[in-house]
């Protein structure tokens, strides 16, 4: 149901009006600028990031992000989403359907269609 290369499923719920898909980053360690020595896991955050519709419903992908510490500097660094639009909160998929759909409507409608594409919020973190 994901399709996304990067991310894998781990399970999803379906309520009547809503895709929930939960999703783990795959393992790989981000680099810090500092070189300093190996990443350490550090926890993982979870955040939400707004889909194409399917089937007529409203699609969040939770994506549960492994967190490192540096342990040369402290810094926080995260593993890349591949395939997301972090910026806006959406997948890349959902960003061209967008772009596609919004050459052809007016963008108040198109923003009718598509309320689950509103940024969702940061969600308590799960363990996983
Ligand atoms: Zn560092």
């Amino acid at each position: 149901m994901l399709n996304i290369p990067g991310l894998k499923q781990v399970s999803h719920v379906d309520t009547p009006d809503r895709y929930t898909i939960e999703a783990v980053t795959a393992d790989f360690l981000p680099a810090c600028d500092c070189a300093g020595p190996r990443l350490v896991s550090n926890g993982r955050k979870t955040v939400e990031f707004a889909d194409t519709p399917i089937h007529g419903k409203q699609v969040v992908v939770r994506v549960h992000r492994q967190r490192y510490l540096c342990r040369g500097c402290g810094e926080t660094h995260y593993a890349d989403i591949p395939g997301v639009n972090e910026r806006h909160r959406i997948t890349e998929r959902c960003f061209a359907y967008i772009t596609k759909l919004g050459a052809r409507r007016p963008w108040s409608m198109l923003a009718q269609e598509l309320e689950a594409l509103r940024p969702p919020s940061d969600v308590p973190t799960k363990p996983y």
